[in-house]
Order: structure tokens, then sequence, then C-alpha cells
């Protein structure tokens, strides 16, 4: 239905200049690279967008053409897709691909991709490399040490006391980490990891470290190896119930941007944090391109932020809020990050909020059940122009219904001139979504409204 294109298509864009266009892969096919590819359809240097696999509702949407069939574990078939439709620019989206070296892959073959290297992903894929980093270059993280030998763990844990924290090394799903509040909690944790060997080679290294009391924050940058663009702030919601209770999820919602995340903090992070981290890393010949998504505590007693963990990605479904928010060319930002150009660069934003409530399958973070039939997405997305959805796992049925295909379904996302606004708007949309499997929290935003309240009182 599309005819092969040429990555080097010449049109003249409204300000009279030449420019390229591109043809962009987003790689992924979750509610994450539906807004991306929501952002690069609407970037004016993007000629087209294809998704792979992608999922029927960004297919339906018309943000990208989806490839379901690409297999983007065989990095060979990814490039030889993109040279037959001339992509010139992959955008990774999930941290699989990443540590498999899919940009390892694409970057050799010439292929311009945003996205860390498999050595460069291991800031995410092992915490014990994250924390050798922060040690060599100085940037704040938690006092800490890392053990295999259960015994010398535990003696550290007595030396230490409670609360302390156990990590797992590598990705363990989320469940890697266990804030222990007594010292039993902590030797529990060192028997699941290091002696039932219950997270298998994640958790064959331990990192025990101190406990850092304050509040936590989140900080995305995109890097192009040598510097960082710092993006707007977001916040999300871990927690499945309202109220931030129950099992911890991959996210049910976010909004931009966050309160907590001043101008002046975001200058010290980008100081103490970021672009230590980047020089550190290209010093270290394992150059960093792509997005660094900083978990940070604000520590109560200094005030200072300090470094819980990195991610190499946009988290999900912080990207939702920040797409909304984007007024820059994508493609374009992108692209002079994969060539090292991002000083030239500054982001515009839309001075709106933006909120996103995450409907997922019930039983989720559980067992769920696929299959379940949504309606009237059309409908809710007409509620406000400034209504988007954005789908996470859904799929079509024979029927043409939209189905339920995943945990976390449809982010629901809207824009507004304050926090109360943008979530009325997103909470009205839900309102007309018909699907009774589904379920969603009632409080998205709660801390920027109590912020809000107090800054107005
Ligand atoms: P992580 O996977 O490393 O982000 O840890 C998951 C969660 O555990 C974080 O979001 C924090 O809530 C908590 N956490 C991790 N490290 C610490 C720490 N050193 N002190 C206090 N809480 C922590």
């Amino acid at each position: 239905a599309f005819k092969n294109r040429d990555a080097s298509t010449t049109v003249s864009l409204t300000n009279g200049s030449l420019k390229k266009r591109v043809t962009v892969l987003v790689i992924g096919g979750g509610g994450r690279e539906h807004a991306l590819c929501y952002a690069l359809e609407r970037s004016p240097s993007c000629d087209a967008v294809f998704c792979a696999p992608g999922n029927s509702g960004i297919a339906q949407s018309g943000d990208a053409t989806c490839i379901p069939d690409l297999d983007i574990t065989n990095s060979d078939a990814v490039i030889s897709f993109c040279r037959n439709w001339g992509v010139g620019l992959v955008v990774v989206g999930p941290e699989a691909p990443l540590v498999a070296g899919l940009a390892n892959d694409l970057v050799k073959a010439g292929i311009p991709t945003f996205g860390p290297s498999a050595e460069a992903a291991a800031l995410e894929g092992s915490k014990d490399f994250m924390k050798k980093l922060c040690d060599k270059y100085n940037i704040p993280t938690a006092e800490y040490q890392t053990f295999t030998n259960p015994a010398k763990a535990k003696q550290y844990i007595k030396d230490h006391g409670a609360p302390i924290v156990v990590k797992a090394d590598g990705l363990a799903a989320g469940k890697g980490v266990v804030v222990a509040m007594t010292l039993d909690e902590a030797f529990a944790a060192i028997d699941v990891m290091l002696v039932e060997g219950s997270f298998g080679s994640a958790g064959s290294r331990v990192i025990i470290e101190e406990f850092l009391d304050g509040e936590e924050a989140s900080f995305f940058a995109l890097v192009d190896g040598e510097t960082a663009l710092p993006l707007e702030s977001a916040q999300d919601h871990k927690r499945v119930g309202d109220g931030d209770v129950g099992p911890n999820t991959g996210g049910m919602g976010a909004y931009s941007p966050a309160p907590i995340m001043t101008e002046e903090l975001k200058q010290k992070v980008m100081e103490a944090i970021i672009l230590p981290t980047v020089k550190g890393m290209a010093a270290e010949g394992c150059k960093f391109i792509g997005v660094l998504y900083a978990g940070l505590m604000i520590e109560k007693k200094s005030g200072l932020p300090k470094l819980i963990e990195y991610n190499v990605r946009f988290g999900d479904p912080e990207c939702q809020v920040l797409m909304m928010r984007l007024e820059s060319d994508l493609a374009q930002v992108l692209l002079a990050a994969c060539r090292g150009g991002l000083g030239k660069i500054s982001l515009t934003w839309s001075p709106e909020l933006a909120t996103v409530v995450v409907m997922a399958s019930e039983g989720y973070p559980g067992a769920y059940k696929n299959g379940t039939v949504i309606k009237n997405l059309d409908e809710a997305e007409q509620v406000s122009p400034a209504v988007k959805i954005f789908h996470a796992g859904t799929t079509l049925d024979r029927d043409g219904h939209f189905v339920a295909a995943g945990g976390r379904v449809l982010g629901v996302t809207a824009k507004g001139t304050d926090i109360e606004e943008a979530r009325a708007k997103a909470y009205d949309a839900l309102d007309v979504v018909d699907w009774p499997e589904g379920f969603y929290r009632h409080d998205i935003g709660w801390r920027a409204l109590k912020h809000r309240h107090m800054v107005a009182h």
C-alpha cells in the first residue's frame, strides 16, 4: 500500500530552506512507541514513520505504518528493511533490543540509530557498572558495596543496620530491589537472591546500599555521546491502586511538568549527575547516544539529588506526556543526537500541562485476560481536541473491534492550561471508553494537585 521511498527526498520547508526529509523506523509496540510515532509523524522533517512491530491501534491511528512481521530480534532483517525502504533514522523504544545490541548492528551498517549500544546500555543493565561509574566520576549516589558471598553480605548488613537496600545486579523485571526496613527483611532478600538464586544470573551479584530518605523524582535528557539536552520533567505513578497502594506496575499514569523538578534542581542534576555521566561514558570509550532517564532521590537532609538508577530509554508512560507537549521537530532533534549535534538544538514545549491515565486489563499486574472488547475509542477521543489515546496493547478481532492484548492497554492523554483541566479532560474521555474488563487509577496527578494547592494558599 506504500511506495518504496528514498531517504534523501528533498523538500522545501515553510521557511524556504531546502532540507532533507527522513523516513523513520520506530522499534517497539507499546504506548511509548505510539507516542514517539505521533510526534515523529508531526515532524516537518519526517517523510514517513514505520513502527515494528507496532500494534493495531498505532496502525489505525495513522501515526505510523506498522510492520508486525519484522523480527526485531534479527538485526539483519531490520537492516535489510531499512535499506529497502530508505530508512534514515531508527528510534529504539524498549530496553531489550538495546541490551541485545540492535543499535550496535544498525550503526555498524551505517544507519543512524537513536539508542545506546549494548555496552552503554549497561548503565541500566548492571547496577554494579552504574555504581562504579559514579565512584570514578564523583556522581552523587547512595554508599554501597557489591557482594556474591551471602555470609559477607549479611555481615555488611549487620555492620550498617536497617533500613538498608538490597538490589539484584542485573535486570529483574522491576522486582530486584528490596527496601528493607529491618535486618531480617534484608537477610531474607540475600537468601532469595544469593542463596536460592531466584533471579538467576541477574541476582548472582547483589548491591547493598544506604537507604536514602527523601522525595523521588525523574529526570530525562537526550544524549549525543558528548553532551546532553534536558527534556521537560514528568512524574509517573508506579503502584496499581489509588493512593499509591498495591503492587508495582510498569506505570499507571503520568503528568508533565512535575512541580518537584524546579529549574534550580534541573541545573543541579545536569551539572552533578547527567553531564559527568555522559563525559565519563565517553572517557571510558563507551559513548552514550539515546535517552538517559535518571531515577533520583532528593535527599531530605541535604536537599541534594542523588542517583538511584538509570534507564536507557524513555519512560512509559512518561513519554506519552512529553510527546504531547513537545513542539520541536522530533525527527530533526533525534537525528542531531545521532550525529553529535545536540549542542546546537534548543527544544520548544507547549506551556500546557499534560496528563496520561493508563487503562489496564483487570488483574494487572497479576494474571489478566486478553481478548476483551473495547468500544467507543473514537467517541472518547472526540471529547476534546486536547485528548489523544495512545495504544499500548490492542489488537483487532475478526469483526474489526479493538480487543485488549496486554496488561497495560491504553494511555488516555490530555492537555490543559492547568492540572485540573488536563485531568478533567482525560477522565471525561475515560468515562466514554466502553471496556467493562478494564480499570484505571482515579487519582493521577494528585501530587501536582497538592503542590498547586500549596502554592495557591
Ligand atoms: P530502582 O529499581 O533501583 O529504581 O529501585 C526501585 C525503588 O526502590 C526506587 O524507585 C525507590 O523507591 C527505592 N529505592 C531504591 N534505592 C533506594 C535507596 N538507596 N534508598 C531508598 N529507596 C530506594
